[in-house]
């Protein structure tokens, strides 16, 4: 194909970002009217998800600042506020899989920016779980009037964030990597260890003027993400941001399950992939070859498969503190599967495009880079040994 094909075919895929949020508000439009527990994407975003490759070539490395506004005026950044707060009430004892069901479309929108409001939807759940009455008055209003939130746990070893007691005033020390957002999330919780154990910090981040370091995050794909780091050496607090008790971040269910998340907004990814390549084959006539067509079959297969599992994941994850070995196993069986699923889902779409996928401004070039490197996620080792011994003690 020659460049100036490329050209329109960007064209088109900008065109259907515009369709995109007009679907989505449609969509919002309908769950507003609707009992909220029937809720949002329950009634089926055929358009959205069928119409809807997604290329931010052009946004690369950038913060998706037109996104997070797009999801605020869609209101999907209270999705997890209490309803008595002003929000939706999805994600604790309800509404899970309406929640993953957001994800994933947000992350079939850009996942760069499901990145983000994963840590936002993860930070409002432990507001939810772990936060007194006066922070819950405070963040979930914040969270209502439009503040961003985050969570930043990873560190370096030779750099583990800590703090001090300073009679009543705290202080830290260390640095955090892999902060998704960077200074543009306003609420960032971060992870800090002090002479109890590891505690929950809830940060003014607007307060402060920190460098971002992006010396540690030069990926390959995922860079509108703007993972940086950030020193927090100096930086003070008090008893009134400290959320929860020591080792609270880990407790669980909420710990392990919340990889349902991720792995939706992977999901997601891969949608947009698959859109990505029907385009393709569409525009360039080539849907009639058989292989193309055993490819596609596969690619309905698994694409079917992934929402099959998150449906039941989100449905279980609604009965985690009844059942929370089984909440904590259909998470890390979900978060497996669906890592299995992308890779397949890539390998295939890359077969069926070809050269053209693996190039700019092609939308599967951005979506094959973003996936692949989101797909890193913590300890898949790990995670498969847990789902064998769960599945002894447990599913036999
Ligand atoms: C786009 C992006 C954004 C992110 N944003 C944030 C953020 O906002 N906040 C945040 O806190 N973090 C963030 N992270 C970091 C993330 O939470 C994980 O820390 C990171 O993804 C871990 O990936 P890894 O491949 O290094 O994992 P690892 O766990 O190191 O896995 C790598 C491999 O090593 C194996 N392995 C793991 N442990 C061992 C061991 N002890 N012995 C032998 N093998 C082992 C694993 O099974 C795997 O095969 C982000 C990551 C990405 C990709």
């Amino acid at each position: 194909m020659v460049l100036s094909n490329f050209d329109s075919l960007c064209d088109r895929y900008t065109n259907m970002r515009v369709t995109f949020k007009f679907n989505l508000s449609i969509h919002f439009y309908e769950f507003k009217q609707y009992d909220i527990m029937n809720t949002i994407l329950d009634m089926k975003h055929t358009k959205v998800t069928y119409e809807m490759p997604n290329c931010y070539a052009d946004f690369d490395g950038k913060f998706p600042f037109e996104g997070i506004e797009l999801l605020k005026s869609l209101e999907l950044t209270t999705v997890n506020v209490p309803l008595r707060f002003g929000g939706k009430g999805l994600g604790g004892n309800t509404g899970n899989r309406q929640v993953l069901e957001v994800l994933k479309e947000v992350g079939s929108y850009d996942l760069s920016l499901g990145r983000i409001y994963e840590g936002h939807i993860n930070a409002l759940l432990l507001i939810e779980r772990f936060g007194d009455g006066n922070q819950k008055e405070r963040y979930f209003e914040e969270a209502v009037n439009g503040k961003i939130f985050g969570v930043w746990n990873s560190e370096m070893p030779t750099e583990p964030l800590t703090f001090n007691d300073l009679n009543g005033v705290f202080e830290l020390s260390g640095a955090k990597v892999f902060c998704s957002g960077a200074s543009n999330i306003d609420r960032p919780i971060v992870t800090a260890e002090g002479e109890k154990g590891t505690r929950m910090v809830i940060i003014d981040m607007d307060e402060l003027r920190l460098n971002e370091d992006y010396t540690y995050w030069r990926p390959m794909g995922m860079k509108s993400s703007v993972s940086c780091r950030f020193d927090f050496s100096g930086v003070n607090f008090d008893q009134k941001q400290i959320l929860g008790g020591p080792y609270d971040y880990v407790n669980e269910p909420d710990f392990t399950s919340g990889a349902a998340r991720f792995a939706a907004v992977q999901l997601g990814g891969a949608e947009a992939a698959i859109r990505a390549t029907i385009y393709h084959l569409e525009k360039t006539n080539r849907t009639k070859a058989p292989e193309q067509l055993a490819r596609l079959a596969k690619l309905a297969t698994l694409q079917e498969t992934g929402r099959l599992w998150l449906k039941h994941t989100g449905d279980e994850l609604n009965k985690r503190y009844d059942a929370p070995s089984h909440s904590m196993f259909r998470a890390n069986l979900f978060r497996t599967v669906v890592r299995e699923i992308c890779e397949n889902i890539l390998s295939i779409c890359e077969m069926s495009v070809g050269l053209q996928g693996m190039m700019q401004p092609h939308p599967l070039e951005r979506i094959h880079r973003d996936l692949s490197v989101y797909l890193k996620q913590p300890g898949p080792d790990r995670t498969l040994i847990a789902c064998a011994e769960s599945f002894l003690k447990y599913d036999r």
